[in-house]
């Protein structure tokens, strides 16, 4: 079969490989709509989680079962599926302790892209199916529905993190698509007011849709002194990281009040180490908590996730500027995600 995939690191190109074979309780699938993420952009050309060779990218997927193993009770070949970017281990000892997102080791649910051959396939291998699969709803089309795999339960993820209450000031770093997801999670968790820090004006029409109250170009300045003069120096309640350069954790640190939290989902894709300020962390002392985590996968978290779509509090149709169709055009769609352009959110390939 055909796949897209990392030569060595800084380098791409199509590859050929047998298809997977599905062991007692996994599946295989056929991609219907894919979608290339800043994630592949770190792995490939930053080299963030070290050399890989002829390893086929993406994790971002919805499909058709083709195949699947004798174990696997709930899904046929035919259902149409949506498929997490993490994949965990059900059984393993790391998902007993509420941490499935590390089952097998740190980051180990994150398999596709990273420890074996991801989504940008034309077949790929799911393990434990029936724990990590999820139907595609009625109404939901596959591009859109492509976006539950990754973008939404990330952003809400960084929310979780962050744990924001009812009335909570937040701040968001970053509005690409895994930030405006955390926008739209932080206005259902009932935020009061949302500063969202981002440039292009695509993302910046988007957030306000999803419900950012406050928009913060860091371009214009400093983004912390633009913040802190909005809220006259007090800060925010809750910061969620989806974006920025290394320095964020610190602007994080100093926007959030004493007693807040900042839930962190940037991947840092370089550097050694990432700084707290001293002062504004109280010294160690100003209960400024910093939580930081891999999106949660699994078929519960998709099957929930998707619901807010189906009953419309959640529209993902905004965050897709860019369709290709076919599955020649996974190259194009993934330099989308490297270059940037100003009118990009997130593009899908649709088979
Ligand atoms: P994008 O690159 O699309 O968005 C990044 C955002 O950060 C943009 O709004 C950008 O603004 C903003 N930004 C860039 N530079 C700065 C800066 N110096 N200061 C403040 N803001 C800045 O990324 P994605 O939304 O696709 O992904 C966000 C992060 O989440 C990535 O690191 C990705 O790898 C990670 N991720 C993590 C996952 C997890 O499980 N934890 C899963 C998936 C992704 P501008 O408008 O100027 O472009
Ligand atoms: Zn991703």
């Amino acid at each position: 079969m055909k796949g897209f995939a990392m030569l060595g690191i800084g380098k791409i190109g199509w590859i050929d490989k047998d298809a997977p074979k599905p062991g007692p309780l996994d599946a295989i699938v056929r991609p219907l709509a894919i979608a290339p993420c800043t994630s592949d952009v770190h792995t490939v050309w930053e080299g963030a989680i070290g050399e890989r060779t002829d390893m086929i990218l993406g994790h971002e997927a919805v499909g058709e079962v083709v195949e699947v193993g004798a174990l696997v009770k709930d899904f046929k070949p035919g259902d149409k599926v949506i498929v997490p970017a993490i994949t965990p281990d059900w059984n393993s000892v790391e998902a007993q302790a509420g941490y499935s997102m590390h089952s097998g080791g740190m980051l180990a649910g994150w398999k596709f892209s990273n420890f074996k051959d991801g989504v940008f396939a034309e077949f790929f291998h799911v393990n434990d199916a029936d724990g990590n699969l999820a139907l595609i709803p009625e109404g939901i089309e596959p591009a859109e529905a492509s976006m539950l795999s990754d973008m939404v339960p990330t952003g809400l993820h960084g929310v979780e993190l962050a744990d924001v209450q009812f009335g909570d000031t937040v701040a968001v770093i970053g509005i690409g698509p895994v930030g405006l997801m955390a926008v739209a999670g932080a206005a259902l968790r009932g935020a009061s007011h949302i500063y969202a820090v981002g440039s292009r004006k695509v993302c910046v029409d988007a957030a306000i849709k999803y419900g950012a109250t406050d928009i913060v170009n860091y371009r214009e300045g400093d983004l912390v002194e633009q913040i802190l003069d909005k809220t006259h120096g007090k800060g925010v309640d809750k910061v969620i990281i989806a974006g920025g350069n290394v320095d964020a954790l610190g602007q994080a640190v100093r926007l959030v009040k004493p007693g807040g939290r900042i839930g962190n989902v940037n991947y840092y894709g370089s550097g050694e180490s990432l700084c707290i300020p001293r002062v504004e962390w109280g010294c160690g002392m100003a209960h400024k908590i910093i939580a930081g985590g891999l999106m949660p996968g699994g078929r519960l978290r998709m099957e929930k996730l998707a619901t807010l779509v189906t009953t419309g509090r959640l529209d993902l149709r905004p965050l897709i500027t860019h369709r290709f169709n076919g599955f020649d055009h996974i190259e194009e769609a993934l330099m989308l995600m490297k270059d940037k352009p100003r009118d990009l959110i997130k593009p899908v390939v649709i088979m």
